[in-house]
């Protein structure tokens, strides 16, 4: 394994902002996972794992060691009448994996096409879109305990998968580097068309025989054309989480903004943060190289050579106007090293 010193880490995230790594280790095997931590262990280096950078803001350089996971590998491991259950290796790319599984006719995972990162990084916030969360699919994960060395199996509910969460992101966040996830995956496909858009996209179809492979193509195709690619214009995303409110704040911000755009969330409500944004007046800023998309309030953008400090400025700003305005703390979706 190498070791590489004073590396650029422009290229391993995708909002594409410049910050140096004092080192970086790029990993293909379990092994070169174990040197990589006994690296920073010895040097009493801190260190940070991380998959295609596609959740992640740098806004400083970074004094450790940046740690890239690319341990490969897909495995059916076993199957039940109705299930097959999947093992893929931290370093998989997601949608590439959803593509595998499709084709091999495993199914569930259709509405998560196309999202970027790992497979490795997919449990530490229980990605989500169109109407589904990973959880939905997942078995069990084997996560390497740092402190011991030890590899540990966490079933689904030792993970405490919520709306983009998990024990990864809370009470064990750097403790542990998730190696590989299992997911159980249908044999018979069952259509999730719950989410309106992509309902409307497929008219005149009659869910239960639409097949997940259109499923798939249609969410790449309405992704592709309502979010910036990260390839043209660097973003992480959503940046903020849509803040969730208990039903009477809900009820009394509605008296005060009718308007409110707001879904109801296990007996709570979860408001959309792009609105709340919007209405502060962000979406479409743009300052120097750094600007909230015009057609996506959540997401903020690097127009070229946008620094980390500037992105990073500017969430604090939107998050100090939408507290103004609603009384509501926006919390970063995106993790802010
Ligand atoms: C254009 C765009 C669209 C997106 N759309 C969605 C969406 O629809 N839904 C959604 O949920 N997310 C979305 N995201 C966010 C992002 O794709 C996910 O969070 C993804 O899972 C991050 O994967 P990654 O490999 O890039 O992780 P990174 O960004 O590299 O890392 C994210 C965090 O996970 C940790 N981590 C990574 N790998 C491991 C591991 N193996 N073990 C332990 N910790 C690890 C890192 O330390 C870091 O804290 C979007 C991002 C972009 C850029």
């Amino acid at each position: 394994m190498l070791i590489q010193e004073n590396i650029n880490l422009k290229t391993f995230n995708t909002f594409n902002v410049s910050a140096h790594a004092r080192y970086f280790a790029d990993i293909k095997t379990p092994e070169e996972l174990l040197e990589a931590l006994s690296f920073s262990q010895q040097g009493s280096l801190p260190f940070m794992i991380i998959g295609q950078g596609s959740n992640l803001l740098f806004k400083e350089d970074y004094l450790g060691l940046i740690i890239e996971l690319n341990i490969k590998g897909i495995e059916l491991i076993n199957d039940d009448k109705e299930h097959y259950y999947i093992k893929a290796q931290c370093g998989e790319n997601w949608h590439d994996f959803v593509q595998h599984c499709l084709q091999a006719g495993y199914y569930g995972l259709e509405n998560l096409s196309l999202i970027p990162g790992t497979v490795g990084a997919a449990p530490v916030q229980n990605i989500g879109a169109y109407g589904v969360e990973l959880s939905e699919f997942f078995h069990e994960l084997e996560a390497l305990e740092i402190a011991s060395g030890k590899v540990i199996r966490y079933c689904k509910d030792d993970c405490q998968l919520s709306y983009r969460h998990s024990i990864f992101k809370g009470e064990l966040k750097d403790k542990f580097v998730i190696t590989n996830v299992t997911f159980k995956l249908l044999k018979k496909p069952k259509p999730n068309l719950s989410y309106p858009a992509l309902r409307d996209a497929l008219p005149n179809i009659e869910t239960d025989n639409i097949d997940p492979q259109l499923i798939s193509d249609t969410v790449c195709e309405i992704r592709r054309s309502k979010l910036p690619d990260p390839a043209e214009l660097g973003n992480a995303g959503s940046f903020f989480w849509n803040p969730i409110v208990s039903e009477d704040d809900f009820f009394a911000l509605q008296e005060k903004h009718p308007d409110i755009i707001a879904f109801s969330y296990m007996q709570q409500y979860k408001l959309a943060a792009a609105w709340l944004i919007d209405q502060a007046g962000w979406k479409g800023f743009r300052e120097g190289d750094v600007g909230v998309h015009k057609e996506h309030a959540l997401v903020l953008v690097n127009y070229g050579e946008a620094t980390g400090a500037e992105l990073y400025d500017l969430s604090r700003r939107i998050q100090l106007s939408v507290k103004k305005m609603f009384d509501i703390d926006l919390r970063p979706e995106v993790r802010i090293i």
